[in-house]
């Protein structure tokens, strides 16, 4: 089981088989967050999340 923080809420995110590209939700803050790396398994923003801050 891989294991990484939300980088929006520190809440622990676990997955049985990341793969990355995968949009995954945070269950505690919802929000979404793409695989971008899976050894060590990491995760980001997705692109749809940053462009609507850059929009404000
Ligand atoms: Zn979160």
């Amino acid at each position: 089981m891989a294991k990484t923080r939300c980088p929006n809420c520190d809440t622990i995110i676990s997955i049985s088989n990341p793969r990355e590209g995968t949009v995954i939700e945070c269950a505690a803050c919802g929000v979404e967050l793409e695989v971008v790396r899976k050894d060590p398994f990491q995760v980001d923003f997705t692109d749809d999340w940053q462009n609507e801050w850059d929009d404000e």
